[in-house]
Formats: C-alpha cells, structure tokens, sequence
C-alpha cells in the first residue's frame, strides 16, 4: 500500500514540474512515506530524519515531508523531535501534498494536515509507476478487524471500498497505458464492498476483472483467513488471468494465541481452508505472515506455530517478531516475552520454512512453466529474471526482446528463493 501511494504522491508532483531524482544532494523535496507497523521501521525512519539535520542546516530551503503511518500517529511527536520537518501529511491526506509544499515554499512555516477520515481516495491522482507493466491497484482502504497486536486501524481508518465500476474503468485505462498486471491491494481483499454493497463482492470483482480484455495476470493482497470464500477460490480456480497464488497471513498456530490476537479463527479452521485451497486450485502456490513472541506465547504454543507451518506447507513467508505498537491491546498485555526467546523462536521458524520453501521448489524442477520476464538479472547481463503465476522467481538465460512478455522455462535447478530455468 505505501508502494502504490508512493507512485501517487510522485504522479501528484509531477503534474506540478517536480521531478525525481535518486541523488539526495540535489533534491529541494525530501518525503519519507512511513510504515508504522514495526517498531524497528519507526526507529529507522527517525534516524534517517536525523541525519539530515545537518543537510537541512546548509539548504535552508529544502523542504522535508513526512507522510504515512507514522504522520497519523504521531504528528506532534515528529514536529518535537524534528523541528527540521516543514510538512506532515496524514494517509488521509496524500491529495493536497502538492499544495502543502506550496505553501511552505511561499510561506516558509512548517504545516500539518491529518484528517481522520478519507475525503478524496487516492486513486483519483495521477500516479508514476515504478514498473511501466505493473500497477497497484487498491480496491479497499482500511480495516475494520483490529487484530491486538495491530497499528494499521488506527492509522488507516476503516474499510471503504471503491464501486466495481470505478475499479474497472482505471484497469481498462491502465491496460490502455501498457499495463500487463495488476496486483489489487487491500488490508483484507476478502472485505470488499462489504460497505457498499452490505456483502463482499471480491469473487464478483475478480471474474469482472478475469474479462478485461489485454490484460495478462491478475493478483491480490492480502487475504485474511477468516472470510476467504468458497466463491473467491472458485474464481481464482476458473480465471484465466488469476493468478494461483494465495497470501494467507496465519500469524501463529496456537488457538490460544489466535483468540488473543483477535484473529476469528482457528488452527483447525484455518487448516481446513488450506486443504480446500489445495484441492480446487492444481499448482497454487502459498504464502504466508507468522509472527513469534505474541504476549504470552509459551514453548508449547510456539510449536503450534511450528506444526502448522509444517501442515500448511507454504511456499514462502514473511517472518516477524512481535513488535509491541503503542495504543494497540498487545502492547499492555503482560507477559511480554523475552527479546532472547523471541529470537530463538524467530531463528526456528525461519530454518523450518526455508526447509519447506525449498521442498516446493525442488517439486517444480524438470516442469515447463509460464514465466512473465521482468528484466535483466542485477548479477548477470546475460540472464534474464521473471515471476512464475504463483510468484516464484525464475532467472534464465535468453534474449532481451523477452523482456515484459511470457516465455516458456523449463525449471532446472531449484533454490530457496528462486528457480534456474533454460528457455524453451
Ligand atoms: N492486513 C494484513 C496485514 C498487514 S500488516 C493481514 O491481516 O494479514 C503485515 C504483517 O505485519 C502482518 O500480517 C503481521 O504478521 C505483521 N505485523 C503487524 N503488526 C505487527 C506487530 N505489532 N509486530 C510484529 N509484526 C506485526
Ligand atoms: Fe492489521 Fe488485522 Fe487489519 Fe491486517 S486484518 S491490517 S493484521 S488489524
């Protein structure tokens, strides 16, 4: 999500003559767009705000912004421990970013705008994408589910959506622009139109989307376990242009510790929704976000996570150590863990799930796979490197005209991370 409001604020911008450069010394606008979700991405963002106290002191009239999470958190706490800031924006506030900019240039006073709600969504502002074939396309803003341990309610609001219409018209426009794949984005995808419609229509939305005509590959993030219906399997299962790729955030495997997090579900019930994944999509691939180190997590509950880690068989996973999020219920629960515990735990689920990642891709090897080429490979020149459907990466030797279009691999060798191909 800060991806694709990153492509926004850049689009915004460059209506109004900014342009992006990657060379700090030059820049006259410096915005940090933040994640709040960690605590180890806040500590990182303020010290980068810190050394460039010194920048700001040579070039007075650089302009530093901050905007994202962060911003709706905590936009008095920037000002005090960065007077060198001259903008914060709130998430809510991405469409006036330019104008906020404008002022501090005519005016030279620091500004702040954070609205609670969402007033203009995002994607009605222009947008510089990162990748001419890709886009982010968010389909609802907000969560409604306010799992324990979570900042990003009350950063981001609750759940609206974005009419089917709406959502149709900017895919076809973005197909029109070259676009190839999209990735629908949502804090729960399985929530859409619940707030328009009284029910969620994601399955409805993803079979429109399927009829989109130049369009190559559809994904999504994130689907939250509770509510992923028959119907949206279904959908991923016909589609043609769906990719068979499911994200499944499972977060920890104990029913003890899923009650505590909020979560609405249980080892048992997720693992069920697991195997009717399996069984209705032939080749999907799944992934996953594990967190180790919830407030009260024993040794015991932690194998949990282990075993369902282990029944799951996810192709890959995102890993986190709990990280307490002030004015979250997690973060005042006692028997918060100790930092060596977590790590040790941390430590063992990483070892495990490699273990697998690397089984799945050992599976794959000698098949021919349909492989969308994204680019040249940064080690090699010689090496072309692109994504399966079910987002595993392949790097094959073959010709630069490949580049955004599908070629046929057949998988050679398998490693954790990636797959080696040879072009058929
Ligand atoms: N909406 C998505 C998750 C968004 S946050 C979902 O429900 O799945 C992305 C991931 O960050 C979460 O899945 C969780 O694993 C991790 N995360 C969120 N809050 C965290 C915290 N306080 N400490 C550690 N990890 C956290
Ligand atoms: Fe956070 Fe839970 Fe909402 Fe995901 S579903 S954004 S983890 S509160």
């Amino acid at each position: 999500m800060n991806k694709h409001d990153s492509e926004r604020m850049a689009g915004l911008l460059s209506t109004r003559g900014y342009e992006q450069t990657s060379d700090m010394a030059s820049a006259e606008i410096i915005i940090f767009n933040t994640c709040a979700v960690r605590g180890h991405a806040e500590d990182r963002f303020f010290g980068n705000l810190n050394n460039l106290r010194r920048e700001k002191k040579k070039r007075p009239n650089m302009i530093i912004a901050v905007g994202g999470c962060i911003a709706q958190k905590e936009r008095d706490f920037i000002f005090e421990k960065a007077p060198h800031v001259d903008v914060v924006f709130g998430t809510h506030n991405m469409a006036n970013l330019a104008s906020l900019i404008e002022s501090v240039e005519l005016s030279r006073q620091a500004v702040c705008e954070i609205a609670d709600k969402i007033e203009v969504m995002p994607t009605s502002l222009p947008s510089v994408r990162e990748h001419a074939y890709h886009a982010w396309v968010p389909i609802i803003i907000g969560c409604n589910n306010f799992c324990t341990y979570c900042i990003v309610p009350y950063t981001r609001g609750r759940e609206v959506s974005r009419p089917v219409d709406d959502i149709i018209s900017e895919v076809k426009s973005l197909v029109a622009d070259g676009v190839q794949e999209i990735t629908l984005l949502g804090q729960n995808v399985n929530s859409y139109g619940r707030d328009i419609y009284g029910e969620s229509r994601f399955a409805a939305l993803l079979r429109a989307l399927d009829k989109v005509e130049g369009l190559r590959r559809i994904r999504f993030t994130t689907s939250h376990p509770k509510d992923l219906s028959d119907d949206t399997i279904d959908a991923i299962a016909s589609g043609e242009k769906i990719c068979e790729h499911i994200h499944l955030p499972v977060q920890a495997g104990s029913n003890k510790v899923l009650k505590a997090m909020n979560r609405k579900y249980t080892k048992e019930s997720y693992l069920e929704t697991v195997n009717r994944i399996y069984d209705a999509i032939p080749g999907v691939s799944l992934t996953t976000d594990i967190m180790v180190g919830f407030p009260g997590e024993t040794e015991e509950d932690f194998l949990d996570t282990l075993d369902i880690v282990e029944k799951a068989r996810y192709d890959s996973a995102f890993t986190f150590i709990f990280s307490p999020r002030d004015g979250t219920l997690a973060a005042k629960m006692e028997n918060q863990i100790p930092a060596s515990v977590k790590s040790d735990r941390f430590d063992r689920l990483v070892e495990l799930q490699n273990r697998i990642s690397l089984e799945k891709n050992i599976e794959l090897v000698g098949r021919n796979i349909e492989v969308f080429v994204e680019g040249i490979s940064k080690k090699n020149k010689n090496v072309l490197t692109g994504r399966t459907r079910t987002n595993k990466i392949v790097n094959f030797v073959g010709p630069e005209y490949l580049i955004h279009k599908e070629a046929m691999v057949k998988i050679k060798e398998a490693h954790t991370w990636y797959l080696v191909g040879e072009l058929l």
